[in-house]
């Protein structure tokens, strides 16, 4: 396709690739290479130099892991996309272009377990420290904002408490003080939230969840300005080097198209569950992004299209009991990560958020007895049957 399409499900199939480049070939093809060659000394020398386009070695750029890097930015509606070998690699990268040492990052309350070990990590080697705020209002953003303040870092829907934050607020205080907004659009995908068309500046996915689907690959993404992106492609990108490896990117090409058609299913499946957990007596909370009972539930209509795939739910009793209840479950997947085709478990305070102290966890809302369901594809019937048995034997 030459001209992008007003429809997401159009160019999440089309954008960045046209098979008349490419001697017809309709899947994107696979350059699992790592080097190109030069026709002459001089091509190589003007390469380097910048003044002639093309590819050199695949650390600094790769035609199938560009055709992924086009699209997720046709996508998120920026300008350029950049792709890397993990969710944490696009984190990591972002975050250390974005600081200098003794600068400050204002982050959501709740975030991604290594997020919040990366943090702990600049802090310690590099006095780069950082505030937790709910931002559930214009001045409690503005309030916690330093001279030093480089960026505002926000996760939403909040992992794993489905708390929800209003990116157009908080990037109207951002523009106040002119630092970028960061959001991890992991939990929600492109399909359902576009920060950048909220106001906010650099969008990182977690591609391993729901732009992959399969469960077949750990990988990350970022868009954002190009001239923020180009930068971040020289330096964190090509000199730490946490980049996407072609088939990833292959893998991810293949994952995205059905993008739209899965996270429909996973919505559907979703507000099921959620109705059923929470008439289970068992079943103490249920939270939900898009659930009326969700006081954030107006942020959801705002920003989201849908509620998403992801659930949390407290049980009525304490973390053996939670631990009981996924030993229970008889076809469900005991596992971290989120996403995919497979209804996936897991125990936050044990799994996903261990490496979060105590103290932090409670003030997250992460309990014991906290239990975080990535709800699957499969029928809406089986899944409820298996999880309503293990609940049952508790
Ligand atoms: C999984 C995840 C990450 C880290 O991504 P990896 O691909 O595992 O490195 C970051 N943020 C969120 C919200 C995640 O779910």
């Amino acid at each position: 396709m030459s001209k992008k399409s007003a429809h997401f499900e159009t160019n999440v199939i089309h954008e960045g690739y046209d098979s008349k480049d490419m001697l017809g070939s309709l899947a994107t093809p696979l350059f699992q290479t790592s080097t190109f060659t030069f026709d002459t000394a001089e091509q190589g020398e003007a390469r380097f130099a910048g003044e002639e386009a093309g590819y050199m070695y695949s650390r600094l750029g790769n035609p199938t892991v560009k055709v992924l890097e086009e699209r997720i930015a046709a996508l998120e509606n920026g300008e350029r996309g950049l792709a890397f070998a993990s969710g944490m690699a696009a984190v990591s990268a972002v975050l250390i272009a974005l600081t200098k040492a003794n600068d400050h990052i204002l982050c959501s309350t709740g975030l991604y377990g290594c997020t919040f070990g990366l943090l702990t990590l600049m802090e310690d080697k590099y006095n780069i420290t950082h505030d937790f705020s709910a931002m559930g209002t214009k001045d409690e953003v503005r309030s916690l904002i330093k001279p030093e303040t480089a960026c505002i870092y926000v996760e939403t829907p909040i992992n794993p408490t489905m708390k929800l934050i209003d990116l157009e607020m908080v990037a109207e205080v951002a523009k106040e003080f002119g630092i970028p907004v960061v959001v991890d659009n992991t939990f929600a995908s492109p399909y359902l939230q576009r920060p950048i068309e909220l106001g906010c500046d650099i969008v990182i996915h977690s591609a391993t969840k729901y732009i992959g689907g399969h469960g077949d690959v750990v990988a990350g993404l970022v868009v954002g300005k190009q001239d923020f992106l180009d930068s971040v492609a020289m330096t964190t990108q090509k000199d730490v080097g946490g980049i996407m490896s072609p088939f990833d990117a292959w893998l991810l090409l293949r994952g995205l198209k059905t993008l739209p058609v899965r996270l429909d299913r996973h919505c559907d499946n979703a507000e099921i569950i959620v109705d059923k957990l929470r008439s289970h007596p068992k079943v103490e909370n249920v939270y939900y992004p898009s659930d009326k009972a969700n006081p954030d539930h107006v942020i959801c209509s705002k920003q989201m299209k849908r509620g998403g795939g992801m659930i949390s739910f407290e049980l009525k009793g304490t973390k053996a009991d939670a631990q009981q209840m996924l030993n229970h479950l008889s076809f469900l997947k005991i596992a971290v990560s989120l996403g995919d085709a497979e209804t996936l478990i897991q125990h936050p305070a044990t799994m996903t958020h261990a490496v979060v102290p105590k103290e932090s966890r409670e003030e997250m809302g992460i309990t014991d007895q906290l239990i975080r369901l990535s709800v699957g594809l499969e029928s809406w019937e089986d899944i409820w049957e298996d999880l309503a048995q293990a609940l049952n034997k508790l």
